[in-house]
């Protein structure tokens, strides 16, 4: 397993924080970003130096594109990467009468623009510093469902992503970078409250063939399975984490 530092966005909550501390017990160094929720980088950083690595807090929105360049002059170039690409939102629940251009700008802004933008500045960091790392994007199951009288375009970003995935994973194959996507489910973090629907998971949970919600270390494993050389010979592969739905 290589001990490459994991640059993880979106590091201060949920899936992206669970990641850092499990991936921190695994033996990486961690680069957590963050956009407004300082004490939660804080805290996950201090889980990571609990576990005996090292972590790094960077602010950075990624619906800014100067924010991520910045961030990525913030990272040390001769530092290996692996990235999870995780940062995102959702908003609050609708049908296509109450879709805004403002909305529609703001959440393609961060769950796309922002993800390719990272993704693009991964690669040129892997490539700068001579060491190939994997990557991951965190998609979600809604990019199949389509989350019609939710938010179809949560789902439509995260179909974005699906493709993305694809596309660049062809093209970085040949350099040893792996791309791949983890299609999480009805998962236990904030997010869901955060879009106005905090009983969503209670509400929902009965659809999924398992009968219960995933927690973000169920995630986390996916994702990190993926950037471990225990996934060698996966690349362009879109995992579902949704217990069954
Ligand atoms: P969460 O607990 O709300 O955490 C979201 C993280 O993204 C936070 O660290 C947040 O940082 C960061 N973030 C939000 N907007 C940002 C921005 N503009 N710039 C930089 N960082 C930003 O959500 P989560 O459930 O862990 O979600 C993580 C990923 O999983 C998202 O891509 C989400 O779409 C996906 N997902 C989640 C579920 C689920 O059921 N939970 C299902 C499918 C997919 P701050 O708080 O510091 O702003």
């Amino acid at each position: 397993m290589s001990h490459h530092t994991i640059l993880i966005t979106g590091g201060s909550a949920g899936i992206g924080a669970a990641c850092a501390v499990m991936a921190a017990e695994r033996g990486h160094d961690i680069i957590l970003t963050y956009n407004s929720d300082r004490a939660g980088a804080e805290a996950t950083a201090a889980a990571v130096k609990a576990a005996g690595q090292r972590a790094q807090i960077i602010r950075c929105d990624v619906g800014q594109p100067e924010q991520i360049d910045r961030m990525f002059s913030e990272i040390d170039p001769a530092c290996p990467i692996h990235l999870v690409n995780n940062a995102g939102v959702v908003g609050p629940t609708a049908s296509i009468a109450d879709l805004t251009a403002e909305r529609l700008t703001n959440i393609f802004a961060v769950n796309v623009v922002g993800a390719m933008l990272v993704a693009k500045g991964a690669v040129a960091h892997m490539r700068r510093c001579g060491q190939s790392g994997h990557i991951v994007n965190v998609s979600s199951a809604a990019a199949r469902l389509g989350s019609g009288n939710q938010y179809v375009d949560y789902a439509a970003t995260k179909g974005a992503i699906d493709t993305f995935t694809l596309g660049l994973a062809d093209e970085l194959a040949p350099e040893g970078i792996r791309v791949n996507a983890v299609r999480p489910g009805l998962i236990e973090t904030e997010i869901h409250a955060k879009g106005g629907e905090p009983d969503r998971l209670a509400r929902l949970s009965h659809m999924v063939p398992m009968r219960r919600s995933g927690s973000a270390q169920e995630v986390a494993d996916a994702i990190l399975w993926l950037l471990s050389d225990h996934s060698s010979y996966v690349t362009r592969a879109l995992i579902d984490v949704t217990g069954g739905r």
